[in-house]
């Protein structure tokens, strides 16, 4: 395995690795253990150059921290992805060498699924190190957790801009029907939404119409549908310039890390009277299930701490009215206050 530490981050670690018999090509970051290990998931993605998976590496570690920080648990931030431009030819001996990398940082990082990454491959890498989460047979799958989450965050957004937290009747689109996505057209069917969907994956957004009579539209069309909630649980950066003056939608709210391409979406979005729920907030109901397996919580006190989200939602959407600044920027200080409170982030670069 050959190791390049990447310099002037300004994270405490980010490291480039390669394994050429494994075919593999990892990059991990750790932004922050000033709470605790630094915890987040592996994304494999078939990124067009290492500096393409670097700029995607550095945004979701960073995200993880202010995620774990308002979650309230005792973890820092960072994030892993792989490298997977030419496709995968043994997944076991990939997710091997990228579990001896992390085995390497010592208990610094600890990894769990994330897109493109499944339990399965989480196995293959806890047979190299024990730092990391959603194996199989112990806390599993963090999605049904990670929509409840995103539920709650939806609930908390309802009752700030209307008044009331019920959801029957109410409209929502959700972008990307994966782990996530399914499991919160799930949720959101059986409490009376009428649902949107759409999927780059046309068999993925056709089962969520199968099952819970939701209309689907092309991917590009989602953005411009006439509901009450636009929901992104795809990919990161789809509220930017291009998508921001067709939503229709009065609250947006998913599970998606990193919605919004730059603050300025952020912006744009008040500026047009949309109430934005950070996406870090919404979407830590992952990470918490994952404590029933890293702190040996038991699954109804995860549950309960999955639900405070609404609570920590309705939180930021007030502070940020009472101050006049923007809800990312209320959930960013309530997170950095966080962070302070434990001391000063450590920065070896
Ligand atoms: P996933 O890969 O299972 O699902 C993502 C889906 O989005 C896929 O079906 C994909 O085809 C679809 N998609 C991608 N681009 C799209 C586009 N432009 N339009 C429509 N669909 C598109 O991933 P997931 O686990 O469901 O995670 C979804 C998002 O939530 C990711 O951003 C992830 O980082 C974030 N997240 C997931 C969890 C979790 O528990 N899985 C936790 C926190 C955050």
């Amino acid at each position: 395995m050959k190791i390049s530490k990447i310099q002037n981050t300004g994270y405490e670690y980010v490291a480039s690795c390669k394994d050429e018999g494994a075919q593999y090509h990892g990059l991990i970051a750790i932004h922050s253990t000033t709470l605790g290990p630094a915890l987040g998931g592996t994304r494999l993605w078939n990124y067009r150059s290492e500096g393409e998976a670097l700029w995607d590496l550095l945004r979701l570690a960073r995200g993880m921290t202010y995620k774990n920080a308002l979650a309230g648990i005792p973890f820092g931030g960072g994030k892993s992805v792989i490298i997977a431009t030419n496709g995968v030819a043994d997944r076991e001996r990939l997710f091997r060498a990228h579990g001896r990398f992390i085995q390497m940082l010592s208990g610094n990082y600890i990894t769990a699924e994330d897109i493109g990454s499944t339990t399965i491959d989480m196995d293959y890498v806890g047979t190299e190190t024990q730092y990391v989460a959603g194996l199989n047979q112990r806390s599993g799958d963090p999605s049904p957790s990670t929509a409840r989450g995103v539920v709650r965050a939806i609930q908390a957004a309802a009752k700030f801009r209307w008044g009331s937290d019920l959801l029957s009747g109410r409209s929502v689109a959700i972008q990307g029907c994966g782990n996530v996505g399914y499991h919160l057209a799930s949720f959101l069917h059986n409490a009376g939404v009428h649902l949107v969907v759409s999927d780059v994956v046309i068999e993925k957004a056709k089962r969520v119409v199968r099952e819970f009579g939701a209309r689907s539209v092309a991917p590009d069309q989602i953005h411009s549908e006439k509901v009450d909630i636009f929901a992104p649980c795809g990919l990161g950066a789809t509220i930017n310039e291009k998508t921001v003056s067709l939503l229709q939608a009065e609250i947006v709210a998913g599970s998606a890390n990193n919605q919004l391409l730059s603050d300025h979406d952020g912006n744009a979005l008040e500026e047009r009277g949309i109430v934005y729920v950070p996406d870090f907030a919404a979407s830590a109901g992952g990470v918490i299930n994952g404590c029933i397996e890293l702190l040996g919580w038991q699954p109804f006190e995860a549950l309960r701490k999955v639900d405070e989200i609404y609570d920590t939602v309705l939180s930021i959407l007030k502070t940020a009215r009472n101050r006049g600044i923007r809800t990312y920027q209320a959930a960013n200080e309530l997170a950095e206050a966080r962070l302070s409170q434990s001391g000063p982030t450590k920065n070896s670069g």
